[in-house]
């Protein structure tokens, strides 16, 4: 079951500490067919609807060369969901989980990620497919797909450290 706001039999919701900031800014806005979170799916799928991801000015020009991923990681605000809650009932059946063992959008600091299917760049647009937020959800960051992206800086010694000859 999807959450509005409210507390289910067995949750824990805590007092969180002050919000210090982060120095987050979002960057941009996703346009998706949801309205409603009791409508939007719980992971998006690479045959899913079209969605838009409109950059913001100045970061524009940070898009260049992103059109040659087939895939990219989309991390993203869930500005709707709680954030108190360490013990969650997503079924709603009095059994709890703990949060840092779901995907739920109820967490501390509410960051959503997806790997999207790259459908097209129209200048500060991407098409994707993919995504699970509600229409206008703000946008944190995109990077490629780990599994596609090799560095382009020179290797250096971390890279081929391994248990064995760890300091
Ligand atoms: N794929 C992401 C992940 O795994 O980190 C998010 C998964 S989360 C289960 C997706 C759900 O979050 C949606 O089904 C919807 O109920 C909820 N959601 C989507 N956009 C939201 C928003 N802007 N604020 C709060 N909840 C949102």
């Amino acid at each position: 079951m999807v959450r509005e706001n409210e507390i289910r039999e067995n949750e824990v919701s805590v007092t969180p500490p002050e919000p210090t900031d982060a120095g987050l800014t979002f960057i941009g806005r996703i346009s998706t067919p949801w309205t409603l979170r009791m409508e939007t799916p719980r992971q998006g799928r690479h045959d899913g609807p079209i969605c838009r991801i409109e950059i913001y000015e100045p970061w524009v020009p940070a898009l260049k060369g992103v059109e040659v991923f087939e895939r990219l990681e989309i991390l993203y605000w869930l500005d709707k969901s709680r954030r108190d809650l360490v013990l969650q009932s997503p079924a709603s059946n009095g059994k709890v989980h703990g949060t840092f063992s779901l995907r739920s959008p109820v967490r501390p600091n509410p960051i959503g990620t997806s790997i999207v299917k790259l459908e097209g760049v129209e200048g500060n647009v991407l098409l994707v497919r993919g995504m699970d937020c509600l229409d206008g959800t703000p946008l944190l960051d995109l990077k490629p797909d780990r599994t596609l992206f090799k560095p382009i800086a020179p290797p250096q010694p971390g890279d081929f450290q391994t248990d064995e000859n760890a300091p």
